[in-house]
């Protein structure tokens, strides 16, 4: 169950748009769906999530099409990288 914070947060995520496309394609505006980054060992409060649009989440040339390995090859990128990138953009909409 997500509480009332939590669901602001991933809001503010989804809003973001995919950080893939803006981030490493230059495409800004793609929708988003929320992807939970699976840590080993992490705690599951501090699972962290990356706004990817469908194609890149669930597409061929996604994260769950190429797997973690392919998908961080093929763009060049990894997850955490990535997940550096949508908490720099938080950070940067926070008024
Ligand atoms: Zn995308
Ligand atoms: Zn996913």
């Amino acid at each position: 169950m997500a509480t009332k914070n939590e669901k602001i947060a991933l809001d503010k995520i989804a809003r973001l748009g995919c950080i893939l496309c803006s981030e490493v394609l230059g495409i800004e505006g793609s929708p988003s769906e929320l992807h939970h980054v699976r840590r080993f060992g992490a705690k599951r409060i501090t699972s962290p999530i990356l706004p990817l649009c469908p194609e890149h989440h669930r597409g061929n040339d996604g994260l769950h099409g190429l797997g973690v390995k392919g998908f961080e090859r093929k763009y060049e990128i990894s997850c955490e990288e990535l997940l550096e990138r949508v908490s720099q953009k938080l950070g940067k909409d926070d008024k």
